[in-house]
Order: structure tokens, then sequence, then C-alpha cells
């Protein structure tokens, strides 16, 4: 799949400002990339480079001097974003990680859109009302004749490489993305552990993907829970 950048602006959020960029598959699907501090590479001078062009030896420097950037991979929740559901963790740990870029001064947010761990928006909700059975998160998905997740990265190369990113800090509790981006060149020099946005509704959802799901939470997780309510 090649994805193409269409667009960018400035966004301000309550955070701070962003820039926003806008990328599109060839079927029309949109991938959105919040970035701070991180200019658009022009990627003829890149190549240029390549030759030793002197006169871009200075955009290259500067790209080399940055700080590593921080970088979230986030994949649409539209209950949990939007609407605050507290079924997951998804819009505490977007505002969170929107919160910590701004700090850093530079990362990006990728907003990948694909719905309900990649199965979509009806099915999530079809999946929620076998929850709501009491079914867990990983049975709900195996019930519906769907994979527990379905989601790809794909994507991410041609995003970071818009600005010129090839090594990250990666704030994340999901080894597969950082297995995924080493395993596409990205160098994933540390991984940012991220646990808010916990509640009564949720704890059993997120000791799912702990349990089941390869997720690396806190071993005293219950413990930090209560803490965290
Ligand atoms: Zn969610």
């Amino acid at each position: 799949m090649s994805y193409k950048f269409i667009t960018s602006a400035k966004l301000p959020t309550r955070h701070g400002e962003f820039d926003i960029h806008i990328f599109e598959n060839q079927d029309g699907q949109e991938h959105v990339m919040l970035t701070v501090g991180l200019p658009v590479v022009n990627q003829d001078a890149i190549d240029m480079l390549n030759q030793h062009d002197a006169a871009l030896n200075q955009q290259h420097e500067s790209l080399s001097e940055r700080p590593v950037p921080l970088i979230r991979i986030h994949s649409e929740c539209l209950t949990g974003d939007a609407f605050s559901s507290l079924k997951c963790d998804c819009g505490p740990q977007l505002n969170t990680a929107m919160q910590a870029i701004q700090e850093m001064g530079c990362g990006a947010i990728l907003y990948l859109r694909q719905e309900g761990r990649g199965i979509g928006l009806t099915n999530k909700i079809r999946a929620y009302a076998l929850q709501d059975q009491g079914h867990d998160t990983l049975d709900a998905n195996l019930m519906l004749g769907l994979p527990a997740d379905a989601r790809v990265y794909d994507m991410c190369g041609p995003m970071l490489a818009h600005v010129g990113v090839d090594t990250v800090r990666l704030i994340t509790n999901n080894p597969n993305k950082v297995a995924y981006l080493t395993q596409h060149g990205i160098d994933v020099v540390e991984r940012v552990p991220l646990l808010v946005g916990v509640n009564d509704m949720n704890a059993e959802y997120l000791a799912t993907k702990r349990d089941r799901m390869g997720h690396l939470l806190d071993k005293d997780f219950n413990t930090a829970l209560h803490l965290n309510k």
C-alpha cells in the first residue's frame, strides 16, 4: 500500500499548537499526523544530500542535532477519543501523549484511521454487545470470527519520513509496535510506557490486554489501579 501526503496546516489545541498533516492511501483512506518541532523534509533535498551536496549539509546537520522525537502511534477510537468512553483508555492516552509531546517540543502523533483495532466501528460495537454479556475483549472478537488485532502499521514509515524521522522514542505499552517499527527500519531507542485513564469500567479490558495480548503493563497494575481512582 502506498501513502501520499495531501496537505497540512496549523492546529491550535488545548495542549498547544501542532502542525496537522493529512495522508491518503490509494483507497482514499485518510491518516493524520500531528507534529511539533518537526519541519517537513524535502525528499529531493535528501536525495541530493546523498550525493554530498555541500549547500544542503546544513539542513542535514540540523536534523542530526535535534533531540530524538517522542512518537505515539494511536489508532482511531471514536468512542474513546471523541465520546470519553470509559470502556477503554484511548482518550486519556491520546491526550497524555499530545501533552507530553508539546512539553518536549519535538514529536508526533500518528493518528491511524483503523477503528476498533482494525475491525471497524460496527464490529467494535457488536463486540461491545458481547462484552455486555460477560465476554472479554479478545473472546468477543473471536466469537465474531474477527482477529483479535487487525491493525497494520505500514503507513508509519512514509509518514515519519515526511518529517525526516527514522529514530524515535516510542510512547507505548505494546511490544508489537516496537517490533514492527524496528523491522521496518525505524530505530526505537526507548519505549516510554503509558498508564493513564484506568477506571473501574476498563480495568478488566486492560487486564486482558496485559494477560492475553502481551501488553507490558506494570506488574503492580492492580495496585496502581487503586491509586489512580
Ligand atoms: Zn478505545
